[in-house]
């Protein structure tokens, strides 16, 4: 057991939007908290940021390009028709699959989807490479299967085998928590998810939040050490 020490009065000073009911930022029909970074943030500083969606720089294609799809088909369409969309408006047309070998099954079918959509596609499976757990150090104790060969993802290997191929946009289907940091750190092209991986909801991450009242409270434990 760690021992909890006794939990210190959060302040206002240490607020953020997650402390925020107002949410002003969004249609200001309310006020501005008094911590607000909407309110805090230079005005120079604001336009710099903001000069990055306008015009036709690859930011504000991006950023025009969700923007269009979420405007035109809010509610309307799956996140697998969504990606659709926006790759159509950011003019990609060779789609780069990062994917888990654990999803291998719904990758081969959204690989059939962007066909019959018109978007080529090529995928990198997340043990490309073949190399054993040990060669970079990792315990036989932390392998899945003890005392087997047992690939390391290799999300690094996969972002560059697609930056070869000059991918327009890339998909990550289920990587894990930290692959998916790699592979978006070494990718090229623009990433987008249509996958978070959950191995144990369904890949359905936002349940445990859903369920913290009751059956996940444990997330709301002190001490863990995770
Ligand atoms: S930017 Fe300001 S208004 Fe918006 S959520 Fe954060 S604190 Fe609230």
């Amino acid at each position: 057991m760690h021992a909890v020490g006794k939990r210190k009065k959060a302040e206002p000073k240490d607020f953020s939007c997650s402390e925020c009911w107002q949410l002003n930022c969004y249609r200001r029909d309310k006020r501005f908290p008094s911590f607000c970074q909407t309110e805090a943030i230079q005005p120079a500083e604001l336009k710099r940021v903001t000069k990055k969606y306008q015009g036709r720089g690859p930011d504000a294609r991006i950023a025009h390009a969700a923007a269009e799809v979420e405007g035109t088909y809010y509610g309307k369409l799956t996140r697998v028709e969504e990606t659709i969309a926006f790759a159509n408006r950011i003019g990609a047309r060779k789609i780069g699959i990062a994917t888990c070998i654990g999803l291998a099954d719904e990758t081969r079918i959204f690989v059939k989807v962007l066909k019959a959509n018109g978007l080529a596609s090529h995928t990198v499976l997340c043990k490309v490479g073949s190399v054993d757990k040990s060669a970079i150090g990792i315990d036989d104790g932390l392998k899945i299967q003890k005392g087997t060969h047992e690939s390391i993802c290799n999300p690094i290997l996969q972002a560059k085998l697609l930056n070869d191929r000059k991918t327009d946009l890339n998909v990550m289907v289920g990587l894990c928590v930290g692959h998916d940091s790699l592979f978006s750190k070494h990718s090229h092209a623009p990433v987008t998810t249509l996958i978070t991986k959950d191995r144990v909801l369904g890949h359905n991450p936002a349940a445990a939040l859903y369920g913290c009242g009751f059956y996940y409270k444990r997330l709301l434990s002190e001490g863990r050490h995770l």
